[in-house]
């Protein structure tokens, strides 16, 4: 009976060490939490479901011989068009918009709304994976820039004054964008 009681203070010992050991390991953040505290931080992108894999590169030249000189300026360039001159800001047909540059499929005309500020706006994204945000403070404003996460192009921003459900105004400049209509083949008469 003695015996045994003396066993018990050791075995206290042994698992409060343990939990020690767990603990410490636990209050270790993993690379990627440490690398994306560090980019809020520097106030570079907040990369949000971007994946590494599969991101269409190319060089400047590259870019400029596939798009117009407006969507390079806007897309590579991070400009912006004029309001109510894009292609797509009174645009109601029923389809997907894809980005200009890579053809990754942006937005669904479901979540598009007319928000009156001249541009093409949606209220959520077709796939928040397809979508980086990015700390924007040039102007001497703070806003959110969006942009195609496969290979970068610049889209416009986001801004909390949407309507539901999100409560989110995805404002995108049309030169970013290659609308589809999606017209799926009838029947399959043809091959
Ligand atoms: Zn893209």
């Amino acid at each position: 009976m003695s015996r045994r009681m003396s066993n018990i203070p050791l075995l206290s010992v042994a698992v409060l060490l343990f939990g020690v050991i767990v603990f410490s390991i636990m209050q270790r953040p993993p690379e990627a939490v440490r690398a994306d505290m560090a980019g809020v931080a520097a106030n570079t992108p907040i990369e949000k479901g971007a994946d590494m894999s599969g991101k269409v590169v190319k060089s400047d030249q590259e870019w400029k011989s596939i798009l117009t000189a407006d969507q390079y300026r806007i897309t590579r360039e991070r400009g912006t068009e004029p309001a109510f001159t894009g292609e797509y800001n009174k645009h109601k047909a029923g389809g997907v918009y894809k980005c200009v540059c890579c053809g990754e499929e942006l937005f669904d005309s479901k979540t598009k709304y007319d928000s009156g500020s001249g541009w093409p706006s949606f209220w959520a994204p077709a796939s928040e994976n397809d979508i980086s945000e990015v700390a924007d403070n040039s102007y001497g404003m703070t806003r959110i820039e969006i942009t195609c996460s496969k290979c970068g192009a610049h889209l416009g921003h986001v801004f909390d004054d949407g309507p539901q459900p999100t409560g989110l105004r995805y404002c995108v400049n049309s030169a970013s964008l290659k609308f589809d209509d999606r017209e799926e083949p009838q029947g399959g008469e043809n091959e």
